[in-house]
C-alpha cells in the first residue's frame, strides 16, 4: 500500500479522524491499523452499561467502513515508525507507506499488581467481558482505586446488589481533581449507596484461598472477595516510537495544530498525544473522550486544509456516571480558593465554579445539571467572570 493517510489506533481518536477526513472531503486512501481484532468500539460504555447489558458500542461498522472507503487493518500491531522514509512497520513484517500519519494509539490500563482468575483491569472490550463474567453470581467485589473507572464499576456492581468495598490510598480520593469539599461529597456518594469505603488504606495482600480470593488491607481488615477490579490509572506505550525521531515526553509532543514538531505530516490525537495548549501556555496530555474527538476533527481539517490551519485550544471536559449522579467536569481548578457553589435539593443539582486570580471562571463541576454545564463551559471558553455565571445559575430560569 502506498500514500494517503495512515492512522495507527482504531479507537475513538483514530476512527473519528478517519470519519472527519471524509467529512472534510478527503478523497485519498484512509487506512486504520488496529492491534485488536474487534471492529472499533467505544470505551466509556465499558464502565457504564449495566452489567447485564452489552457494553459493545461500535464506533464504525464494517458496512460504514466500506461506504466511507476506510480500510481497517485489524489485529495488526505497529512496531516501528521510519519517519524519515514515511514507513510504518507492522509486527508481521509488512511495511506500509503513507503521505500523512496519525498516531492514535491511546493508553493501556496500568497493570494490576495481582493477576489470575477474578482479578481485572478495565480498558478493553475483552476486559469488560471478562469482568462481567466474573461478576455473574458474585456477591462481593473489591475495587482498588477510587478514580472515575473504579467509582463507575462500584456503581454498576451495587445496582446488581453486589457488596462492594473500595480501597484507595488517598484519604479523599477525588480531592486531587475536585478539591477536598467536592471530593468528600464523592466519597459520601459511595457510602450512601452502600459501598464500604476504605480510604487512606491499601491492599497488603491478595491471596488465593480454597479456590477464592482473600484480601488483607493495611488497616488489618481481612475478607473474602469473588472478584477484584484494579483501576489505578493508565500507562503509555511509546516503545515502538523510540527510534522514530519524534519528540516523546510523556506522550507524542505536538503543536497546537496536532503536528509533531520534527515531521509536520505526522500528527497525534487522543490519550497518546501531548499538544501545546495556548490557553494554558503549556503542553498537556488529556485522557478524555471529548478531547480525542476534538483533536481528531482538528487534525483532519489541518490535513485537508494545510493553508487554513486550525488550533485546538480546549476547555478540558470529562463526564462520569456514578449511581444517580451524572457528573461533568471541565476546565482547570484553582487549588488556592474554594469554588462558588449553587446547589438545589430534591432532586439534587449542583454546580461548582472555580475562578482564576482575576475572577474569570476557569473550571466547573456539575451534578445532574447539563444546562449549567453548557453555560459554564461557554463562560470558561470566553474567559467570562465567575461571579456572573454563579449569579445566573442561581436564578430560577437556569435552575429549571
Ligand atoms: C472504561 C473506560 C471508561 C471511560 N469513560 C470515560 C468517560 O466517561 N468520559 C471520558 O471523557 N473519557 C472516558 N474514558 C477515556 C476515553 O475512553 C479515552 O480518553 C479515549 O478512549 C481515548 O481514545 P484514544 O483513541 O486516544 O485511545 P484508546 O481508546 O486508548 O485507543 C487506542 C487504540 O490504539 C490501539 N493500539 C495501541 N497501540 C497500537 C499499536 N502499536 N498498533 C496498532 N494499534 C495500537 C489500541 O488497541 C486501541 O484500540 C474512559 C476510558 C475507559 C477505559
Amino acid at each position: 500500500m502506498s500514500g494517503g493517510v495512515l492512522i495507527v489506533g482504531g479507537s475513538v481518536g483514530g476512527i473519528r479522524t478517519a470519519r472527519a477526513l471524509r467529512n472534510e472531503g478527503y478523497a485519498g486512501a484512509v487506512t486504520v491499523v488496529e492491534a485488536e481484532s474487534h471492529l472499533p468500539y467505544d470505551k466509556p460504555p465499558l464502565s457504564k452499561v449495566p452489567l447485564d447489558g452489552d457494553a459493545h458500542v461500535p464506533l464504525l461498522t464494517a458496512e460504514e467502513a466500506r461506504e466511507l472507503g476506510i480500510e481497517l487493518v485489524l489485529g495488526s500491531v505497529a512496531v516501528e515508525l521510519r519517519a524519515q522514509t514515511n514507513q510504518l512497520v507492522l509486527a508481521d513484517g509488512v511495511v506500509l507507506d503513507y503521505d500523512e500519519l496519525v498516531i492514535a494509539t491511546g493508553a493501556a490500563a496500568r497493570p494490576s499488581p495481582w493477576t489470575g482468575p477474578g482479578v481485572h483491569v478495565l480498558r478493553t472490550l475483552a476486559d469488560a467481558r471478562a469482568l462481567r463474567e466474573s461478576l455473574q453470581g458474585a456477591s462481593r467485589l473489591l475495587v482498588v482505586g477510587a478514580g472515575f473507572i473504579g467509582a463507575e464499576v462500584a456503581s454498576l456492581a451495587r445496582k446488581q446488589g453486589i457488596e462492594v468495598t473500595i480501597v484507595d490510598p488517598a484519604p479523599i480520593p477525588m480531592a486531587r481533581i475536585v478539591g477536598d469539599g467536592l471530593g468528600e461529597r464523592l466519597s459520601d456518594l459511595h457510602r450512601t449507596n452502600g459501598v464500604e469505603t476504605k480510604f487512606g488504606t491499601t491492599v497488603s495482600t491478595l491471596d488465593r484461598v480454597d479456590g477464592g480470593l482473600r484480601a488483607q488491607l493495611s488497616d488489618g481488615s481481612e475478607f473474602p472477595v469473588d472478584a477484584v477490579v484494579v483501576g489505578i490509572g493508565a500507562v503509555l506505550d511509546v516503545g515502538w516510537l523510540e527510534s522514530s525521531g519524534l519528540t516523546l515526553d510523556d506522550g507524542v509532543v505536538c503543536d497546537e495544530y496536532g503536528r509533531t514538531p520534527t515531521f509536520t505530516h505526522i500528527h497525534a490525537v487522543g490519550d497518546i498525544s501531548k499538544w501545546y495548549q495556548p490557553r494554558l501556555d503549556k503542553s498537556a496530555r488529556v485522557e478524555h473522550w471529548t478531547n480525542a474527538v476534538e483533536q481528531a476533527n482538528t487534525v483532519a481539517h489541518n490535513i485537508v486544509h494545510p493553508d487554513d490551519l486550525q488550533a485546538h485550544d480546549p476547555v478540558a471536559y470529562v463526564w462520569s456516571d456514578q449511581y444517580n449522579w451524572k457528573i461533568q467536569l471541565f476546565g482547570t481548578r484553582d487549588t488556592t480558593a474554594d469554588p462558588l457553589v449553587v446547589e438545589q435539593s430534591d432532586p439534587l443539582r449542583l454546580a461548582a465554579i472555580w475562578q482564576d486570580s482575576d475572577g474569570r471562571a476557569s473550571g466547573g463541576f456539575t451534578v445532574n445539571w447539563p444546562k449549567a454545564s453548557v453555560q459554564l463551559r461557554r463562560t470558561i471558553a470566553a474567559g467570562g467572570p465567575a461571579d456572573a455565571v454563579h449569579t445566573q445559575l442561581s436564578t430560577p430560569a437556569v435552575k429549571r
